[in-house]
């Protein structure tokens, strides 16, 4: 089997000559850049606002055992019932317990990367669950037969002109339909599906430990639809998302929209306490919260990638990344990919090799900047690639070669006193591989960079 080192190569190495791809992207994340700098402008103090949300939340993942206990038994005595999810398989198994019991078919499901991390729709379809996703985006890539292509804008990867011929091919729509239209008629389609689904799964942006309860933010409403109809609410989500309480939502809620879309606010934004009581006219009768760990406790133990676990998912440091704008979201072939899929990818699944995945930057820090809670994403992966050396098998070859290399690159002069013609092979002959098929190897030049400079100090 191809390694994943190997197959993230290959992959790259194709992507980046794919034109439209290409094109999609940039027309797509330049879009997404002028909202947000005209959202930046809403602030009076961003950076505050930055600084102030990146102490919270690493307060709150240095006190998340306590904040956790205090989310159960808030939401306990809210009716909710917590269950917690060391990994993927007891996540399932909770989630698979109350699809029996409830004799659960049809799941409508609003966007959450956490339910991509347990395979949700390939579990439960396999078992003969209906799972429909009803966030555009997810609506989008499911009737495609792919998974999310980014975080957050899980069909960045597709144009207007791709999605009008998917839908014209499934649903006998125009080819020519405006987006509008198409969002038009994704609800219409949506509508019965929420109405005949039994279960409702979401995640959560934010747990909230004081009151027991979810946040919730969305813009098309679907979240709300995928609580309110069925009679049964599920919620899937990490245990790094917890907020001490309700009152932080004015921090973070505004700095989530304006990371992730540029808005202001999203168009909804819903605090969730518990099922629905007997004065309620909807509202689901039984609520179930799986909190998940898988790996994230890994993470936790982690001095410095610990840090990590503040992130609250907006997807801006994707789309600063010049490697993720080139080689596109599907090339890393992990649920997080990016930036941030860079840094907790190899913790949350140590046993899966990602860590040549924190080698897939250039540390130019544009993630690092944008980051809402500050997160020194440019420094984490530098700390990956020091674990990933540090745990590799030490070859005697590789390291002498080192050695050699490193003594010979201190002192240039050893260099220019080899003849030009075998610098130049020998530089090709250990950069061809770096420079890959599309690129040639610069050639050396004749006079060595000292003997330039010298000439250069004489004529000025
Ligand atoms: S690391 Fe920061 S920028 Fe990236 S998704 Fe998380 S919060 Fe957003």
């Amino acid at each position: 089997m191809i390694s994943k080192t190997k197959k993230f190569l290959s992959d790259s190495e194709r992507i980046v000559f794919d034109r439209k791809h290409r094109n999609t992207i940039r027309f797509n994340i330049s879009k997404y850049q002028v909202s947000v700098e005209a959202g930046k402008k809403r602030f009076s103090a961003l950076e505050d606002a930055k600084s102030r949300a990146a102490v919270v939340k690493r307060y709150v993942v240095e006190h998340l055992s306590s904040y956790l206990e205090e989310f159960e038994e808030r939401a306990t005595a809210n009716g909710i019932e917590v269950l917690w999810a060391e990994d993927e398989d007891e996540a399932i198994m909770h989630i698979k317990n109350v699809i029996v019991s409830e004799k659960i078919k049809k799941v409508v499901k609003s966007k959450s990367m956490t339910s991509e991390e347990i395979a949700f729709n390939e579990v439960f379809g396999d078992l003969g669950v209906e799972c429909v996703e009803t966030d555009l985006g997810e609506f989008i890539v499911q009737n495609a037969g792919e998974k999310p292509y980014h975080i957050l804008t899980p069909a960045m990867h597709k144009s207007r002109g791709d999605v009008a011929q998917l839908f014209n091919r499934l649903f006998g729509t125009s080819t020519e339909a405006t987006a509008s239209e198409m969002t038009s008629f994704v609800k219409g389609v949506l509508r019965s599906q929420f109405e005949s689904a039994e279960m409702g799964l979401t995640g959560a942006n934010f747990l909230l430990a004081r009151e027991g309860a979810i946040a919730l933010t969305e813009n098309e409403g679907n979240g709300l639809f995928s609580v309110s109809y069925p009679r049964v609410h599920v919620v899937l989500a990490g245990i790094e998302k917890i907020l001490p309480s309700v009152e932080y939502l004015d921090l973070f809620w505004p700095l989530l929209a304006l990371h992730g879309t540029g808005q202001r606010l999203t168009a909804y934004n819903s605090v969730i306490s518990g099922p629905a009581n007997e004065s309620e006219l909807n509202g689901p009768q039984r609520m179930v919260i799986v909190l998940l760990d898988n790996g994230r406790t890994n993470l936790y133990q982690k001095k410095y990638q610990s840090e990590s676990l503040a992130c609250i998912r907006c997807g801006a440091c994707l789309n600063a990344c010049p490697v993720y704008k080139n080689v596109g979201g599907y090339t890393y072939n992990a649920v997080y990919s990016g930036p941030i899929g860079s840094v907790i990818m190899p913790h949350l699944k140590p046993n899966d090799d990602y860590s040549h995945l924190s080698f897939a930057s250039s540390l130019c820090g544009a993630c690092y900047d944008v980051c809402p809670v500050k997160i020194n994403l440019p420094e984490l992966l530098l700390r990956n690639r020091r674990d990933t050396v540090e745990g590799a098998k030490k070859y005697v070859g590789s390291s002498l070669l080192m050695k050699s290399l490193s003594a010979v690159l201190k002192n240039p002069r050893y260099i220019s006193h080899i003849n030009f013609k075998i610098q130049s092979f020998l530089f090709s002959l250990f950069m061809k591989k770096g420079f890959g098929k599309q690129r040639d190897v610069p050639t050396i030049d004749k006079s060595s960079f000292q003997s330039q400079w010298k000439n250069h100090q004489i004529k000025h």
